[in-house]
This record gives C-alpha cells, structure tokens and sequence, in this order.
C-alpha cells in the first residue's frame, strides 16, 4: 500500500502504539479519583500536556486537552464570543477548514456579522481586507495557519500585529501546521490555537486548545472540573496519552522527516510535472507545507483518479477528506478562482513520516497511465485546452 493522504490522518507512530498498549494493560484509574491509580493517570496527563506544550512552544498550564480539532476551533471561537457578548463581529478567511466555516455559518444566524477574507489564487489572505474588517465590534479574528487542502501557510505574525494594533484576539487553526513548520507559539503572538493528535501520528479524537494565560474563554460544555473546568467529562486518558507520546517525539524527529519529506515530494512533484501533461498545482509556490501537492488534471473527475489509484493500493483524496462525501465542489478552490470543472479534476497527494522512495516510484509508475487511460476514455487532448 502506498499512503499519500497524512493531511486526512496519519498512522501511529510505533512509539505511540507501544505507549497506549503499556497504559491500556496497566492504566484504567479515573483521573479526578484521589487515591493512587486515579492519581498515576491525572499525572501521566500532566506529563502528556507538557509534551505538548514543548512540542508547540508554549507553557503547559495553557493547553487544554479537547476531543478533537474541530472541538479546539469550536470551543476557541464560541468561547471567546461567549466571553464577549456585546461584541458580535468575527472575522475568518474563506478558505477555512468546516470546523471554523460552519461555526462561523452557525454564529451568522444567530445574528454575528461574519466577514470572510478572500484569498488570492495562490491562497494567501489579502491582509488590507482583514484590516479594514476589524472594528471595535470585532470579537475574535481566527486564520488558519496552514491549508489542509492547499497547503498554502499564511502569514500569522502579520494577521497578529493587525489584530494587537486594534486590541482583537487571534486564533489559529493549526492542526495541518503542527509537525510540519517549525513555529513557536510564544514568537507567534496567537491568543489561542487548536491542534489535532490524528495528524501528528497520534490517535483519533484527542485534539488541544492552547490558550493564553489571561484570555477571557467561556466553555462551551457544562459539568465536572476536569481541564480546569474548560472541559468537562472523565479526560480520555488513552488518546491523551498517545498524543503525549506522539509531541513528545515530534521534535525529535522534526529535522530528518521534514528533510525526508520535502525530498520524496520534490522527486513526486518533478516526475508528475514531466510525464504528466495539463496537470496544475494548486497552492502557494513558495509559501506552502511541501507534504501537501495538490493537483488538477485537467480534462478528468478527481474521483475517477482517485479509484484508479485505490485498485493499485494507493491512497489519496480529492480536494479535502472532509469534503469528500458531499457533492459540494471544494469552497477552498474555488476561493483561489478555480473554475468548478477544473476543481472537481483535483486530487491532493499529502506525504508523511513513513512514506518512502518506493513509494513515489510506484505512483510515478502507475499515476501517468491511469491518467492518460482515463483521458482517452473522456476524450480529453490535453492540446485542447
Ligand atoms: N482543521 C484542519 C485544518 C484540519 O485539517 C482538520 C482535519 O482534517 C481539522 C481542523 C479537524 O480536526 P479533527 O479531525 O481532529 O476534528
């Protein structure tokens, strides 16, 4: 099996099975109970949080453990508006993952007014946009950091110094930057910033919400005092854990996988651009994760290419994994001004930790047949267009 789709998951680490394992057969106290096997586990989630917090160079007493990405980016914006009520205006991009989109839809009706900053066709903010949106009505600003699509990162020291200057928060999804830029939350200025254990070869349904210390935040949920009451319910002590283990790791590994990475999609990137005509990609040339290689191949269906690929083992996506069972055409791509046609052609590849050079001969191999096969069935010259 070739898996090129880390930005939808990633497997776990083998440190991270061989951790979860040790603490499924030794570990199932409850945290909050005071005697000692309650009392191990709260102290193996302490441990995990400051892995955390080193991994995304931040104290640990602002990590919050949450069950998931989209839980860190709806707790984060409904929290701080909750916190604020008498301002009503939010400000996102257009090119947001749903977990931020649809909250934002959801605050619109009820009565926010919710302005969505453009992009350009490599998909960066239009940075004079976000300024002039920002008003002393203005709760919350959140970007993301990185595009889970496109990969396109945007310039979130900039979006801050916008935001300080007007007194704003800022939060940031960064939940397709963490593990691949190397940034540290103190230098990055954010107010908040929601990250995902799945996508850093952790396991699923464990997410963190870093806060800074003295953010007014209100939780969203209501019950007991776990996570210092932001998060209620018993903490799911085996995910945090394996997310512990999982940004334990992560800096340890970060140099050699980054370096690794970036040459497996360079070489995937040369050999689709020469043997592979009409083909676009799509994103920032420069200002991109470079794990991240989204593609349009012009004159074809995304999903055609992506079954093709799947009869031989290899994994990708079209546009964004969490888009892929609704007939929607990507809201991402069609933001950088793709025209609908040339959007529903487009497949994302997204490497990771254990992709190797293998991998990327038998999709150099594969890809250009199926491709051209596909096109002569859909009657698609590639001189045509
Ligand atoms: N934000 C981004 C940018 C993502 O890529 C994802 C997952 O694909 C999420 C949020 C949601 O994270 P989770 O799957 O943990 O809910």
């Amino acid at each position: 099996m070739v898996y090129l789709d880390n930005n939808a998951t990633t497997p776990l680490d083998p440190a991270v099975i061989d951790k979860m394992t040790w603490f499924l057969k030794e570990h199932f106290g409850n945290p909050s109970s005071l005697y000692p096997i309650g009392r191990q586990v709260k102290e193996m989630i302490n441990e995990a949080r400051e892995h955390v917090a080193i991994a995304l160079g931040a104290n640990k007493s602002e990590i919050y453990f949450t069950g998931s990405g989209t839980e860190s980016d709806n707790q984060a914006i409904l929290g701080v508006l909750d916190a604020v009520p008498d301002k009503r205006e939010f400000v996102t991009s257009a090119i947001e993952h749903p977990a931020v989109q649809e909250t934002a839809l959801y605050l619109e009706k009820k009565g926010y007014k919710i302005t969505y900053v453009p992009v350009d066709r490599d998909g960066l903010i239009d940075l004079d946009v976000l300024r002039d949106a920002v008003t002393p009505q203005t709760a919350l600003i959140s970007i993301m950091f990185a595009s889970n699509e496109i990969g396109t990162i945007q310039p979130i020291e900039e979006v801050v110094r916008i935001a300080q200057d007007k007194g704003v928060l800022v939060h940031t999804d960064a939940v397709q930057a963490f593990g691949k830029i190397d940034f540290r939350i103190e230098r990055l200025g954010v107010d908040l910033l929601s990250v995902s254990s799945h996508k850093i070869y952790g396991p699923k349904g464990v997410g963190a919400l870093f806060v800074r210390k003295g953010t007014a935040l209100l939780p969203f949920l209501h019950g007991g005092h776990q996570e210092r009451g932001l998060r209620p319910g018993t903490e799911n002590s085996i995910g945090i854990v394996g997310f512990g283990e999982a940004a334990r790791i992560l800096p340890e590994k970060f140099e050699a996988d980054q370096a690794r990475i970036r040459h497996l999609a360079d070489r995937l990137k040369r050999g689709i651009e020469t043997k592979i005509p009409k083909v676009h990609l799509n994103g920032h040339p420069e200002r991109r994760i470079k794990s991240t290689l989204n593609y349009s191949f012009l004159g074809l269906e995304a999903e055609a290419v992506l079954l093709s690929l799947a009869t031989k083992e290899i994994y990708v996506s079209t546009g964004s994994a969490c888009s892929s069972e609704s007939e929607d055409v990507s809201h991402v791509l069609l933001a950088i001004g793709l025209r609908p046609e040339i959007a529903r052609s487009t497949v994302r590849m997204s490497l990771g930790r254990f992709n190797t050079d293998q991998d990327i001969d038998i999709v150099l191999k594969e890809l250009p047949d199926i491709v051209e096969k596909l096109r002569r069935i859909s009657a698609f010259h590639p001189e045509d267009d």
